[in-house]
């Protein structure tokens, strides 16, 4: 672990397209959980020793003063680029340092994770949920235990992650499942996808949010082909021999897929499209949200 500067740590974000996020946060970079398909080693990301966790120095001064000085109300995401539950959070506890600033400036939050830590936080999120919108992601790839070692080896089993939806939507805390990515040939088949819809709609979650393929792109993809090496035979191959340099890399059968997981997840009653998923967990606070209030005339 080792500690770096920031200017800013909750930013503007482009558009509110993706959970009807409004504003960033990563209070870390780099992460330990080691998904074999994760984004976040792309070069572009300049984030060298990925498995070195970077803290950003002083982050709750910094949070603290970014929210002071956000005119404009709204739903903060983090978990893009880094777990904010990650294995030093549980020393640091700077995620829950941050969610306290978060509803005592009365924003709302978006968490996305695979780790059974954010449970720790219940307390903290029923309080934010009094005033404004929150929803938890959790990250859940496959319903296969020995599977999931092997592409996430070191966060909370799929067990642990159903049994952390299932504490948090008895708190009643807004949450569901970010199915994703779906690796072509190796967890995207109807038998995994239609044993999480299921068991995510046991555990209370609200949706199932899907995406059928992964992305890959230089050292993320050379980090995720040495793993397909030394975990399945010959399917480096394959993906080369299908996908070739793709950067979006799906098979076309996914899209029958997909609409059979949708009609069933109408059935079952569970939500799988953006936009509703946005209206369901936003839609009772809309009137606070439209709410434009200076913090600084606050504090
Ligand atoms: S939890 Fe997220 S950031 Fe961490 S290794 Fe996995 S995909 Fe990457």
């Amino acid at each position: 672990m080792q500690y770096i500067e920031a200017k800013n740590i909750v930013t503007k974000t482009k558009n509110n397209l993706w959970f009807g996020t409004d504003y960033n946060m990563n209070i870390y970079r780099g992460c330990t959980h080691g998904c074999i398909y994760c984004d976040s080693r792309s070069d572009c990301y300049r984030n060298e020793n990925f498995e070195n966790i970077k803290v950003k120095a002083h982050s709750l001064d910094i949070i603290s003063a970014n929210l002071r000085s956000k005119c404009t109300k709204g739903v903060i995401g983090t978990g893009a680029m880094s777990d904010p539950y990650n294995t030093v959070e549980q020393q640091l506890g700077l995620t829950r340092g941050a969610l306290e600033l978060v509803n005592d400036y009365r924003f709302g939050i978006a968490i996305s994770t695979k780790s059974s830590l954010i449970a720790r936080d219940v307390d903290v999120l029923k309080a934010i949920t009094k005033h404004s919108p929150v929803i938890c992601k959790v990250t859940i790839t496959t319903y296969d235990s020995d599977l999931c070692s092997i592409i996430e080896p070191n966060v909370s089993s799929t067990v642990k992650r159903l049994e952390t939806i299932a504490t948090l939507a008895q708190n009643g805390i807004y949450c569901g499942v970010l199915l994703m990515p779906l690796l072509p040939f190796i967890n995207d088949n109807r038998e995994n996808v239609f044993a999480i819809l299921h068991a995510a709609k046991s555990a209370g979650a609200s949706f199932v949010y899907p995406y059928f393929g992964v992305t890959l792109r230089d050292s993320q993809r050379k980090y995720f082909y040495d793993r397909l090496d030394e975990h399945f035979p010959n399917m480096k191959q394959r993906y080369i021999s299908t996908f070739g340099d793709s950067y979006a890399c799906q098979q076309y059968s996914t899209t029958i897929l997909y609409r059979d997981m949708e009609a069933e997840a109408h059935r079952i009653g569970i939500l799988c499209r953006m936009q509703d998923i946005i209206r369901d967990y936003r839609g009772r606070y809309q009137k606070n949200d439209d709410t434009k209030i200076c913090q600084q005339e606050l504090f």
